[in-house]
């Protein structure tokens, strides 16, 4: 099965006239830059597999695409969270609903083992018919699939005028704008990123455990920025975006990055813009409504 060559529209947002890589539309499960980190697995020879098995958040992306993933594959998955809500348990919502419905094998190890998810793993020994990915997919699994996109993101380049592009796209692990930076940087093209998750030390650190030494560029920012938390001003951010592009973006990732980019972008006179669009849109079925109450 192959999964690629998601199309690029072309957009504008305020004074950014920017192109919009869709990987949100590469399968209608298997989507975003979830499916490219995950994609070696779509065709990972390995018959005594039969099981999938993750961990992270019970509302995680990642969640969702390891179920869409096991789904595609006649594989089950087991995955792993500290603990389950009981307003997400009573009311499922978003990737979590989506998973549940796609099959997903969803076990809360606080209560079940009474011990952490990271202290349940560390004492795991995975046998032969279980594949186990690391959260996120913060892995090198992860660099033949984005390698893809960067291979996409070049071809075309290649119909286009020449132009001194610069490729955008916000950071959790770092892993997507790492192993994009490995590929683009021979071809002069900067991609720029930022520290959604935990900062630009904790983002740097990342990147050094994945053992690169050449990091894409990150646009900085002068307020921390607490991930998951509610910020009313990106909110309304995001509301804009999606009015003037007729695109609906991320609301975990995506408002951090344009914020960035509005100030950093008018610096970069005469340079093209490409935005990669990493899905995880149905996270926003959450996300609006917890918006919706703390605004009123
Ligand atoms: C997971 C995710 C990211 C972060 O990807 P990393 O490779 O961990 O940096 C960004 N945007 C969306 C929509 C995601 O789901």
């Amino acid at each position: 099965m192959k999964l690629q060559h998601s199309p690029i529209t072309q957009h504008q947002f305020k004074d950014i006239a920017f192109y919009l890589k869709r990987d949100d539309l590469l399968h209608p499960q298997f989507s975003g830059n979830k499916a490219r980190k995950f994609m070696s697995l779509l065709n990972w020879q390995d018959a005594k597999i039969d099981t999938l098995v993750g961990h992270g958040s019970p509302q995680a992306n990642s969640l969702y695409s390891m179920a869409a993933l096991a789904n595609l594959r006649h594989w089950k998955l087991d995955f792993y969270v500290d603990h389950i809500p009981s307003w997400l348990a009573e009311n499922p919502i978003g990737n979590y609903r989506a998973a549940l419905t796609l099959g997903a094998n969803i076990i809360a190890t606080r209560p079940t083992y009474g011990c952490s998810v990271a202290d349940y793993l560390s004492t795991q020994q995975w046998s032969e018919n279980q594949l186990f990915v690391p959260e996120g997919g913060r892995s090198p699994i992860a660099q033949l699939g984005v390698e893809q996109l960067a291979q996409e993101i070049l071809i075309w380049k290649e119909q286009q005028p020449a132009a001194d592009w610069v490729v955008a796209l916000p950071s959790g692990t770092g892993t997507t704008a790492l192993y994009l930076h490995q590929t683009l940087k021979e071809h002069h093209i900067e991609v720029v990123t930022c520290a959604c998750v935990g900062g630009d030390e904790y983002l740097k650190q990342q990147w050094i455990s994945l053992g690169e030494h050449a990091h894409p560029t990150i646009l900085s920012g002068t307020t921390k920025h607490q991930f998951g938390q509610l910020y009313p001003d990106q909110y309304q951010l995001w509301q804009a975006l999606g009015q003037q592009t007729d695109v609906e973006f991320e609301l975990l990732y995506d408002p951090l990055m344009w914020q960035r980019l509005l100030t950093w972008w008018p610096t970069q006179k005469g340079r093209n813009l490409l935005y990669i669009h990493q899905g995880g849109l149905l996270g926003n079925e959450s996300m609006v409504p917890r918006y919706h109450r703390q605004m009123g």
